[in-house]
């Protein structure tokens, strides 16, 4: 699962905590420091008190008390009240500091989200059904398919009964992959060979070249066993895979003196069983009908990246008194860049008008091959003629064509 988080609100967040939990830090050793005050305070004023207790016992009680024990009492009680007079001065300081603590944390960290988001996209009953649809689905992927369950009853989710079945198969062959045991993923890739033939992949090839490279690793001994089994796997890849066959054949010289010094080092390294988990995942998720990673982790990746620069641009949309951020358009005010991980699908903006095409606003490819939006090209119409901005060749507004990414 994903969980590249964009560095931008990584460090601005990290730093926040860091400087929060270095004042955390002073504030604890206060703590510490008064706790120790006060026992001492506490402890000298009771013991104060008892040995006077004990003196005043040991007076009749027909008896008055001689000035010097009145003086006596005067003096404890005057101890007394200057010791919790301190420790009241010390409280006081620390309730300050706390409340100080309290302040700073409002300043390094946003409590009001409330301009980033638009909650009204989520009133349909169709949106809450995705959410709780990819909210299901989740849990299905992290392998806790008794809360997916329980979740789908409560809110009516209606999803295929296979999606269950494919997350699990998928969660325990790659469990498998990460701790090297390649049975489960070649089961399933032999299962599914003339699937994976006609997406034109490479997975069951190289889930077999890597359990032949184990077998070439042990050494001598399973030599015969490396080629019984290149024989019995490798023929149906020869006319895709030849080089690589060839390699791989060329490893078996290699055995007696270790293939770890050889010129063929590389292909018993670590990257080798990453790539292969890599495309396994890739292509078993693409022949399931699922997507790689979860619908739920790529939204919740991308409003934490969203969130910092939303929050900044707010701020200035706000003393510029530009109105609220979203104008009922379906677009942030900004540009955000999520990396080409978040890259899903073409898209057209405008180099006349800088904006974004929609449904509304299409792109237009003229004559002469330039593309403009068609907003751009209906300011640009001058009758039944307009120039080419860029080139800039004369034509009809009316031969431009509509473009479909
Ligand atoms: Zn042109």
């Amino acid at each position: 699962m994903s969980n590249k988080l964009d560095s931008f609100s990584l460090s601005s967040g990290m730093e926040a905590c860091l400087s929060l939990e270095r004042e955390l830090n002073k504030l604890l050793v206060r703590f510490e420091g008064i706790k120790d005050i006060g026992h001492n305070l506490l402890d000298t004023a009771i013991s104060d008190i008892k040995t006077l207790q004990d003196d005043l016992g040991n007076v009749p009680e027909d008896q008055f008390l001689s000035s010097e024990q009145v003086e006596r009492v005067k003096s404890v009680m005057m101890k007394v009240k200057s010791s919790l007079a301190k420790f009241g001065g010390e409280h006081r300081e620390l309730h300050s500091a706390l409340s100080k603590y309290g302040k700073l944390i409002d300043r390094n960290f946003v409590a009001d989200y409330a301009a980033t988001s638009r909650p009204n996209i989520f009133n349909h009953p169709d949106k809450v059904g995705l959410i709780n649809k990819i909210i299901c689905q989740h849990y299905h992927r992290q392998g806790m398919h008794d809360v997916a369950e329980a979740l789908a009853e409560e809110t009516d989710v209606q999803y295929e009964f296979t999606e269950k079945e494919s997350f699990g198969e998928l969660n325990h062959i790659l469990d498998c992959l990460r701790n090297k045991d390649l049975e489960p993923a070649l089961v399933w890739a032999t299962a599914h060979s003339q699937a994976l033939d006609n997406i034109n992949s490479s997975l069951e090839f190289k889930l077999h070249r890597l359990k032949y490279i184990e077998l070439l690793s042990k050494g001598t001994n399973y030599q015969a066993d490396a080629i019984t089994y290149a024989r019995n796997h490798f023929r149906k890849f020869v006319k895709q895979h030849e080089k690589d066959i060839q390699v791989l054949m060329g490893m078996l010289l290699y055995i007696p003196n270790g293939i770890n010094t050889s010129p063929y080092s590389c292909l018993v390294s670590e990257e080798l069983w990453l790539d292969t988990y890599e495309l396994f995942t890739r292509e078993a998720c693409q022949l399931m009908g699922i997507t790689v990673h979860s619908p739920l982790a790529i939204c919740l990746n991308a409003g934490c990246s969203a969130i910092p620069a939303l929050l900044n641009i707010k701020q200035v949309m706000m003393q510029r008194q530009v109105g609220p951020m979203w104008n009922g358009k379906d677009e942030l005010p900004i540009e955000i860049d999520l990396g080409p991980d978040s890259r899903y699908h073409s898209m057209f903006a405008c180099p006349i008008l800088r904006q974004q095409s929609t449904k509304g606003n299409p792109p237009m490819r003229l004559v002469c091959g330039h593309v403009i939006s068609r907003d751009a090209l209906s300011k640009l119409c001058n009758g039944n003629k307009m120039k080419c901005p860029y080139c800039p060749m004369e034509q009809s507004p009316g031969d431009a064509r509509f473009v479909i990414f």
